[in-house]
């Protein structure tokens, strides 16, 4: 379906943390400012998704936590190395399990867990649907033992490291409990799933219509070219690949209407619109299963039958 789904294989056996722990990291560490650093999934997928914390006078923010204790364990490890400052915060920019699946390390090593007020809803259930028929009773187990956050929040949120600022947004279009973390004085905004470089994003959960509304916001910020923009899957991004995920998911909504104008549906309809996106977009990588879900749900979209997560009450 997904980059997620693409990596599930090799992510399987690591969901239980109980795999022999390689000496090479899971993900590339990457500064993208002063004390702001990028955790890059390595090329294996081991992490499942990208992370990255911020170094502030008193203590340091974590974005996500990766799909497995084995990643986020490793991420504290180089925060540690890194700063003797304490790890205070990990906010997660939404509730799926490959972005959540670390919390635990995290609040072992001494965080508070941030997130949307829908995630606590969500994070225990919900992902069982990411993994379809691939769902096994490991997973299952790991999902229901994943941390619930202590601290959520619907409306935007200021935290202060000592002097530094970091701005805590929701935002709308992934899975309705999304959020991005931007650190001003160094010009980076953490995008959650809200962006993803040169890969097919995962709407299972999205509103194309919403999420392209937020990517034009990432857009429209003052002085682009000067952000680091770190997306939740593919390498560190920039003010372009904001703006080639948008004509991705644009190109993709024009495709499947103009497939289903010319009477395609099904197995048909995805050949049709991947070929087309595959030329118009030479440098991603999309993969035949990818493309299936991205035109499954997409159509679903246009059709007013798409599903979205519901929030629950307290
Ligand atoms: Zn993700």
């Amino acid at each position: 379906m997904t980059r997620l789904f693409g990596v599930l294989g090799g992510l399987i056996g690591l969901v239980s943390g109980a795999s022999a722990q390689t000496a090479t990291l899971p993900f590339v560490l990457k500064q993208v400012g002063p004390g702001v650093y990028a955790a890059i999934d390595g090329p294996e997928h081991k992490a499942g998704s990208n992370a990255g914390f911020v170094i502030g006078d008193d203590g340091v923010l974590v974005v996500d936590s990766f799909f497995n204790l084995d990643s986020a364990r490793a991420l504290v490890g180089e925060i540690h190395r890194l700063t003797p400052k304490p790890i205070r915060y990990v906010v997660n920019t939404h509730y799926h399990i490959d972005h959540t699946g670390g919390d635990q390390a995290l609040r072992d090593a001494g965080a508070i867990i941030v997130a949307h007020k829908n995630v606590r809803g969500w994070v225990r259930t919900n992902n069982v649907n990411l993994f379809g028929d691939r769902i096994t009773p490991e997973i299952r187990a790991e999902i229901a033992a994943v941390p619930l956050p202590d601290l959520v929040t619907d409306k935007d949120l200021t935290v202060w490291l000592g002097s530094r600022k970091v701005v805590v947004r929701t935002v709308l279009g992934h899975t309705g409990g999304d959020l991005t973390i931007f650190v001003p004085d160094a010009s980076v905004l953490f995008t959650g799933d809200m962006l993803w470089r040169k890969v097919p994003p995962n709407l299972i959960d999205g509103s194309v219509k919403e999420w392209m509304a937020t990517d034009a916001d990432f857009a429209a910020m003052p002085n682009p070219s000067h952000i680091a923009f770190v997306p939740g899957h593919g390498d560190v991004a920039n003010a372009n690949d904001v703006r080639d995920f948008r004509q991705y998911l644009l190109d993709l909504r024009r495709l499947v209407l103009e497939g289903h104008k010319a009477g395609l549906k099904d197995d048909a309809l995805a050949q049709f619109v991947e070929a087309k996106l595959k030329a118009l977009h030479p440098d991603w990588t999309i993969s035949d299963r990818a493309a299936a879900f991205e035109v499954r749900y997409m159509d679903e979209e246009l059709a007013g039958t798409k599903k979205r997560p519901i929030p629950q009450p307290d």
